[in-house]
């Protein structure tokens, strides 16, 4: 029976493919992230299997982090936490007549390789010739299941084209990894044979968690399995296999991995031992075919279409890794700011996670946008513990956060001229916990999932409220906020940011409303929730009134906000030509220059008017837009997206389009030869920002307590575009064009939904609504 890497085809298709023709070692490490395998348990980055000088072989678990431990010498930064570089699942060494066939030492005569998004897999087809003139050909694919998360499945054909030798090949399960900074964060903890496989575990030295990996593999030559060897080190196992090579004849590789954790086991070792001792028995067709249906179910729920063939093709991708970033079962790890695809920002969840990318899983599929808001609740301990080390009450979220939910902001850096700059964001960029009470009520909102809303939204969202309170400073009837970072790192330590007081004042809000409906609801548990966290009738006056102070930094005469106390008089800067690909203004002028110029590096007050939207009238947002848009140096990769949303909900098409695809070629930039674009992995962010321009921008969606209403924006030489958004239980489809447009519902009860500010109709099965 042919195997899998010899039945398998890629999408027929290229609107679901990234093709990468060649090799440029320069290229190699976006590559590597661009094409990883993700299922939100884990990603692995597409290094060559064999290796090369270029190639970094990660596999990230999530939630897996690691402190090292401290240096002896006091004089050196303190260790941070950071996500791991597990053992390798995929390491393969060739060789023939004992030479290696790895690039570098053999010549490369063509390589391809092909993330097949559709079905979540990656494939490389490749051939080499050695000194002597022998050509093999080559033909990889690996996937990560989506249908079972736990398993890594990797099959290899080798075929001789004119020689006939003696190749020796070794497949791994490879502990002796290290994080990017030579950091080794792993101990072996225990290898062994199976009665038809291999077991290796390793430990992370600080955390203690335990990574447990059993796999099982064979190698087929002719269609008979060859015997190997078996290697079992403390910090590797794999096989080594000899087999003749002859023209034309077909050497296979089968091999699938299971891993599992002490994060999610109490018997990890024994669970990987089970889990990869039936996949083995079922085979890699029976696990492709689950994780291609799995694959399937989730982008009937998720894929956006459009028929612009460029922009469809690089929504997917944004798309792919959206869903290849969380994970629905794992209520204690977020989403980093690179998600599971590369080391930058050491895996640390910012407000990146609730802002850019949760909202595509809220609409997508709810299941994983509850988990990531669970992950929170599960840290609330450590947001109440950084309150009260700061001098405040409720819960304060880490801008920089782990496994554990401690903030391990750095508290400085060594910039490339040796000198130590603090870095203030852990103390001043306070606005993540509004932005995770906006996340928890968006939530409430779209599924209303009751279950969760009132055991643990809404404690947090009194927490938060809580927190607030005790951060705003009292000034006559008004109240401000100073020492604080709005989403424009920009500008340090500043007075009433704009985006912080009216989120702060909101978070007060809802907490109010919270409070009202806890004290009105028959149920005792519920109504306790108040005496427990001390919320008392002066509490909540007290919130009313700092509400109704916190200083907005709307400026009337202008139409503008301000964002911050003083920025209008700050010099204004001209941007034409700036390009940060180039070179960011921090890097251009140097950090205190920036401090007396208007140049933002990312949307402040248009974000605010994006996620409070219907507080703002229409010439309010308009003008806010015109104002911040050509001030913005878009140096952060989360600029561009919302500018694409916003420029799209004022009709802007054109603005809207340049900038949207800008956010596409963060990643997927592989004309620019030296680029470095996702190195350290994707821009995750800008991708559920491009989700977000997609629907709630150029769709025009705009969720509300009453229902989603859509005012689509559509660029004609896009024809339609579509795309599916869940809604408290049912599936709805929004599809537009210039032209016209229609919202379906294409699973559960009728629903009241509204074209642009207009009332309500209802939606109902086969009775799409038209305009
Ligand atoms: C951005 C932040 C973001 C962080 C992580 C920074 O450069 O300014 O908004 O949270 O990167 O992606």
């Amino acid at each position: 029976m042919p195997g899998l890497i010899e039945t398998f085809t890629p999408t027929d298709d290229p609107r679901w493919l990234i093709e990468v023709d060649g090799f440029d070692p320069r290229l190699e490490a976006t590559v590597e992230a661009v094409c990883a395998q993700v299922n939100g348990y884990l990603g692995t980055r597409a290094a060559l299997e064999e290796g090369s000088a270029a190639s970094r072989p990660s596999t990230f678990l999530a939630g897996v982090f690691d402190t090292p431990a401290a240096p002896q010498n006091t004089a050196l930064p303190a260790p941070i936490s950071e996500m791991v570089v597990a053992p390798d699942w995929t390491r393969l060494r060739i060789t023939l007549d004992g030479a290696p066939l790895e690039i570098g030492a053999v010549e490369l005569l063509e390589q391809r390789r092909v993330l097949d998004m559709r079905q979540g897999a990656l494939l490389r087809e490749w051939r080499v010739r050695d000194a002597a003139g022998r050509v093999t050909r080559l033909r990889s694919l690996r996937f990560a299941s989506l249908d079972n998360r736990h398993l890594c499945v990797h099959t290899v054909a080798i075929t001789p084209e004119n020689y006939s030798g003696m190749l020796r090949i070794e497949s791994l399960v490879d502990g002796r990894v290290t994080n990017e900074n030579n950091t080794r964060h792993l101990e072996p903890a225990g290898a062994d044979r199976l009665d038809d496989g291999l077991a290796l575990a390793m430990r992370t030295s600080q955390s203690g968690y335990l990574l447990a990996y059993a796999a099982h593999a064979e190698l087929r030559v002719g269609g008979t399995a060859a015997s190997p060897d078996l290697v079992v080190a403390p910090d590797h196992v794999g096989w080594v296999w000899e087999a003749p090579a002859r023209p034309g004849a077909l050497i296979e590789l089968r091999k699938v991995v299971a891993i599992v954790t002490s994060r999610e086991s109490e018997t990890p070792e024994s669970a990987a031992v089970d889990k990869a001792g039936r996949a083995a028995e079922s085979g890699l067709e029976t696990l492709f075919t689950a994780h291609v249906a799995a694959w399937a179910a989730r982008w009937r729920d998720t894929d956006i279409q459009l028929d612009e063939p460029g922009i469809q093709r690089e929504t997917r991708f944004a798309l792919y890794h959206l869903i290849g970033a969380a994970n629905p079962d794992d209520e204690r790890a977020s989403i980093g700011a690179r998600a599971l695809t590369g080391e930058r920002y050491l895996g640390h969840y910012f407000w990146d996670c609730e802002i850019f990318v949760w909202p595509a899983l809220l609409y997508t599929h709810p299941a994983s946008a509850r988990a990531i808001l669970m992950y929170r609740y599960h840290t609330l301990g450590e947001a109440r513990a950084k309150a009260r080390a700061l001098g405040y009450q409720g819960a304060m979220f880490a801008w920089e956060a782990t496994d554990t939910g401690v903030d391990w902001t750095p508290p400085y850096i060594i910039n490339p001229a040796g000198e130590k700059i603090p870095v203030l964001t852990g103390i001043e960029e306070i606005h993540i916990t509004a932005d995770i009470a906006y996340a928890i009520w968006q939530y409430w909102q779209a599924t209303g999932d009751e279950a969760f809303f009132w055991r643990y939204g809404a404690p947090m969202l009194l927490e938060i409220a809580a927190f607030w309170a005790s951060r705003a400073e009292p000034d006559g009837a008004r109240y401000h906020l100073s020492k604080v970072i709005g989403p424009d790192e920009y500008h340090e330590t500043v007075t009433d940011n704009a985006y912080t007081n009216q989120l702060a004042a909101w978070c007060l809000r809802i907490g109010l409303a919270v409070a009202d409906s806890l004290r009105r609801s028959g149920q005792d548990q519920w109504r306790h929730m108040l005496d427990t966290l001390q919320i008392s009738d002066a509490t909540l006056a007290a919130w009313r009134r700092i509400a109704d102070g916190l200083v907005t930094g709307d400026d009337p005469p202008r139409g503008l906000i301000e964002q911050f106390r003083g920025y209008f008089a700050l010099r204004d800067y001209d941007l034409t030509g700036h390009d940060p690909a180039v070179a960011t203004l921090d890097v251009k002028l140097g950090w205190a220059a920036l401090q007396s110029l208007q140049a933002i590096k990312q949307p402040d007050v248009v974000m605010l008017n994006f996620l409070l939207w219907e507080q703002f009238s229409p010439a309010a947002r308009a003008a806010n837009f015109r104002y911040y848009e050509p001030r913005t140096t878009h140096d952060s990769s989360l600029s561009v997206s919302i500018h694409a949303l916003v420029a799209a909900r004022l009709g802007d098409l054109p603005m809207a389009e340049r900038y949207l695809r800008r956010a596409a070629q963060i990643d997927l930039n592989f004309a620019n030869k030296g680029w470095a674009g996702a190195a350290g992995g994707v821009h995750i962010a800008a991708l559920g920002g491009m989700w977000q321009a997609l629907v709630l921008g150029f769709l025009g969606m705009r969720p509300t307590p009453d229902g989603p209403r859509f005012e689509p924006h559509v660029p004609p030489q896009w024809g339609t575009l579509s795309a599916p958004v869940q809604w408290r239980g049912r599936r709805l489809r929004i599809t537009a064009s210039a032209a016209a447009a229609e919202i379906a519902l294409e699973a559960g009860a009728p629903l009241a939904v509204a074209w642009g500010d207009g009332p309500w109709q209802q939606v109902a099965p086969g009775q799409p609504l038209r305009r």
